[in-house]
């Protein structure tokens, strides 16, 4: 029998019942001892057992089974990531112990057991907890955990149990953890360092407790009330009990996923935990709230209910991205967070529209294939996918079926179909075919509507942003048609299934607008005809927000594809000039932005530079810089999307000028010197303009900055500088090891999209590409974050550079980043091409006319 196949999966000939492993640490020496006792269940008999080790040195192998103890000789697989304990008799049926030894190291990366700073933390998931214990490493193998670690003396030692007992043994202190449910290997957790928490408050029951390095112990309060708010929440819906007994919430000075849900024990990026509720963005305040709660979702769903292997991992994480929107929007329904949904939902739609793009759920034959497909497609189309079908089957069956699936999957493994199951039973409508359709098919359908009286026709075909592409799949859509006549607002849904179909509205009088994508909740693309789109333009008012946003988000992707003028959106965009809502405002600042870094040249820059100007700046004026009394939080955000506009697109000099010393105020610690939601911006316009004093203070302030939010601005501020010297200063930094891991994709994303450093940039990241590698070779979500950042580029020979690029130094990790970034980067250049001359004929007055 050979075993050392990549895609190698454990049989089910034996069970792990119950893990006993005590660890030690050397937190200086970077290395670890184990020794652990695994009760089994042999099903089959066996004489060989195999289970999952990477870079473990396993010393001592014995077996008690049968009535008889075998000391096994231990094979290193390394392809298959696995060792195989040879006995020299057949284990029989029945229970059996398995005694282990071993010794192993921190990786170097930002996964198994590494060191952060100071701080000793893993991470498991997809499959790392082998570099750390053996052991039977896929989801469907659940046990219960009963973990002990000895760590020096004054460190604070977290695992997924409360701690049981501790006492001084030798040099080390001995920390005794709670046994655990039963769980995936992971979801086991451990973090030790000198953290300091909130005291312990109690939510349903539960103590819960936010940890942090000590000079951050300020930022913790947030993230505390957050997970006390939402707990009872979650518990409400899913009408189950938080199954493990505490909850700590740790904050990972370096860290490579947004968060990870080990149960009981959630680590996070700082970024994502940690803040001053005074002088944070709203934007990073919901962002926390957002991932606290996804996170928190996964105590149920992943955690309670796992799934059976790999290939639906997409349903753990679109379920959690679903679900935290849905529990923050009823928490605080002020925040609207459901355009901030729709932010992501635009990025799936951009990449699902791309012929590399994947179905939601695939084959995944490893573990590693699986970390590969953690992208906007899993996350975002999965979650919107998810809306659609709760939209389809109302809230709630929807809920009645998930409560149903946890009650009859508590403790054990599911796939999607038995959600699909659940929620037919729950709900008696077709879900099991929606669902697989919107899952196993790539892509999704633009959906074209035209108006004959009060008949509406619509038909359907697969997008594609390449233009002169189609499709010949359908999809069953659930359509929401949203109307206007005398009487006001109507919504009628609509399941369109084939490729057309035709719906009669009954409207009183005639129908002044049709909104085919009500609520924006679908996840597909309508193509209007130019009459209903006319009407649509007159009656924006009518709109909801993120139907608006829709409008415009699908009318640039019809003009990517080639089905729609340019000139005609850019007209569009001037009849939003009105838009008072900052979502829409934010929506319309972003297409700007990308007209001015890609799609005009020479003078025509400094004249879309002043249209823009000409639009927005009077409305920032009339606002001006700080809250006045009686404002709210739309208004703020109304003011930081104006300044977006303002100062970051058109780089008006007025304004910058005024911008500057506001952040000469700031970085002198006045930090109420702006309204916190213009911050981001302020800093990034003053950088691009700045000089070698301002680079200084970035650079000397990002490093001492206890606050994740701000050292991360100022550390990204050093990649916006314009002026040569001081582009090469930010060059020198990129790889010499002055950017935290967690931060480099981003860090590299900024030198390439800033026009004056990317030339030498991308030059640099080709000529110190094994060093690129060398850095990010334990984290293998920030190199797919790097090769997307590729994006930026802009040329036709930036395209050819970096497609033969790529073939010579292929990234056998990012495969499919790899392909999506250069389809992308090449419609981008086409449209680059195709583009210019349209925008420069519009611009001069000839299409407004
Ligand atoms: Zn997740």
């Amino acid at each position: 029998m050979t075993t050392d196949d990549r895609n190698f999966r454990l049989s089910r000939d034996v069970l792990p019942r119950r893990t006993q492993a005590t660890l030690t640490l050397d937190l200086d020496a970077r290395t670890f001892s184990g020794e652990a006792e695994l009760t089994l269940s042999v099903e089959q008999p066996v004489r060989s057992l195999v289970l999952h080790a990477v870079e473990l040195d396993v010393s001592r192998a014995e077996v008690h089974g049968g009535g008889r103890t075998s000391r096994a000789s231990v094979r290193v697989q390394p392809v298959s990531e696995t060792v195989a304990l040879d006995l020299d008799a057949e284990l029989p049926k029945g229970e059996a112990r398995l005694h282990l030894a071993w010794t192993g190291r921190f990786t170097g990366g930002l996964r198994g057991l590494y060191l952060a700073g100071s701080v000793a933390a893993t991470q498991f998931e997809a499959a790392d907890a082998r570099r750390v214990f053996p052991c039977f490493d896929e989801p469907a193998f659940k046990c219960t955990w009963a973990l002990t670690v000895k760590v020096p003396p004054g460190l604070v030692a977290l695992s997924n149990g409360r701690v049981l007992a501790e006492e001084l043994e030798g040099h080390h202190r001995k920390v005794r953890f709670a046994e655990t449910e039963v769980l995936p290997s992971y979801l086991v957790a451990l973090v030790v360092g000198p953290l300091v928490s909130t005291a312990e408050e109690t939510a349903a029951g539960i103590p819960v407790r936010t940890w942090c390095l000590e000079e951050k112990q300020a930022l913790l309060g947030f993230g505390q009330q957050t997970a006390l708010a939402v707990l009872p929440r979650l518990q409400d819906y899913f009408g189950l009990p938080y199954a493990f007994g505490k909850l700590d919430q740790v904050g990972i000075p370096d860290f490579e996923a947004g968060a990870m849900e080990n149960a009981g024990l959630i680590t996070y990026r700082e970024v994502a935990l940690l803040l001053d509720p005074a002088t944070a963005p709203l934007s990073v305040q919901k962002r926390v709230a957002e991932v606290v709660t996804h996170e928190l979702a996964h105590q149920w769903f992943g955690n309670w209910v796992t799934m059976v292997w790999w290939d639906d991992l997409w349903l753990n994480e679109a379920f959690a991205t679903w679900m935290a929107y849905k529990i923050v929007d009823g928490w605080r329904p002020d925040w609207r967070v459901w355009l901030d949904f729709d932010t992501g939902k635009a990025t799936a739609l951009h990449l699902d529209a791309l012929r590399s793009t994947h179905p939601i759920r695939g084959t995944v034959a490893n573990a590693a294939e699986a970390t590969e497909s953690f992208d906007a497609i899993t996350y975002e189309k999965g979650g919107a996918v998810l809306r659609m079908i709760e939209g389809f089957l109302g809230e709630e069956s929807f809920r009645a079926g998930i409560r149903d699936y946890m009650r009859r999957h508590a403790r054990a493994n599911a796939v999607a179909d038995d959600l699909w199951g659940a929620l037919a039973r729950a709900s008696h409508a077709p879900v099991v075919e929606l669902a697989n359709a919107w899952i196993r098919q790539s892509g999704y359908p633009v959906v074209s509507v035209g108006l004959e009286g009060n008949r509406v026709r619509v038909s359907q075909g697969r997008f594609f942003s390449e233009p002169g592409l189609a499709g010949p799949e359908t999809w069953p859509v659930p359509l929401v048609l949203a109307w206007g006549d005398d009487r006001g607002r109507h919504t009628l849904p609509f399941l369109l299934e084939g490729q057309s179909g035709e719906v009669t509205l009954e409207a009183a009088g005639p129908v002044r607008w049709l909104d085919a994508n009500a609520g924006s909740t679908g996840f597909y693309r309508v193509a209007y005809s130019a009459e209903l789109l006319a009407a649509l333009g007159r009656s924006l008012a009518a709109l909801l927000p993120a139907e608006r946003i829709g409008l415009l988000a699908d009318q640039w992707a019809l003009v990517r594809a080639g089905r729609a003028r340019i000139a005609d959106f850019l007209d569009l965009v001037l009849a939003f000039g009105a838009e008072s809502d900052h979502a829409v405002l934010d929506e319309l600042v972003g297409r700007l932005a990308y007209v001015e870094a890609r799609l005009v040249d020479g003078d025509d820059q400094e004249r879309f530079r002043r249209l823009v100007e000409g639009l927005f700046l009077p409305r920032l004026r009339q606002m001006g810089w700080d809250p006045v009394a009686g404002e709210t939080d739309q208004d703020r955000l109304r003011r930081a999307a104006l300044l977006r506009a303002v100062a970051g697109v058109a780089r008006a000099r007025s304004v910058l000028a005024e911008t500057a010393p506001r952040v000469d105020r700031v970085l002198n610690g006045q930090r109420t010197a702006l309204d916190p939601n213009l911050v981001d911006t302020a800093v990034a316009v003053t950088a691009r303009d700045g000089d070698g004093e301002l680079f200084d203070r970035f650079r000397a302030a990002f490093p001492q900055e206890p606050d994740p939010a701000v050292k991360r601005r100022y550390l990204l501020a050093l990649t916006a500088f314009e002026r040569p010297e001081l582009v090469d200063r930010a060059q020198a930094m990129l790889l010499d090891g002055a950017v935290p891991l967690q931060d480099f994709a981003s860090f590299v994303h900024g030198m390439l999209a800033n026009r004056e450093a990317r030339e030498g940039s991308w030059k640099l990241l080709r000529d110190r590409w094994s060093t690129v590698m060398e850095k990010t070779a334990g984290a293998p979500m920030l190199l797919r974050r790097v090769v997307e950042a590729l994006g930026n580029l802009r040329e036709r020979r930036h395209l050819d550079e970096a497609r033969s690029f790529l073939s010579a130094h292929p990234v056998a990790e990012a495969q499919q980043a790899v392909a999506q970034t250069l389809e992308r980067l090449a419609q981008d250049v086409a449209l680059r091409e195709r583009l210019v001359p349209e925008v420069s004929v519009w611009l001069r007055g000839s299409s407004t006319t």
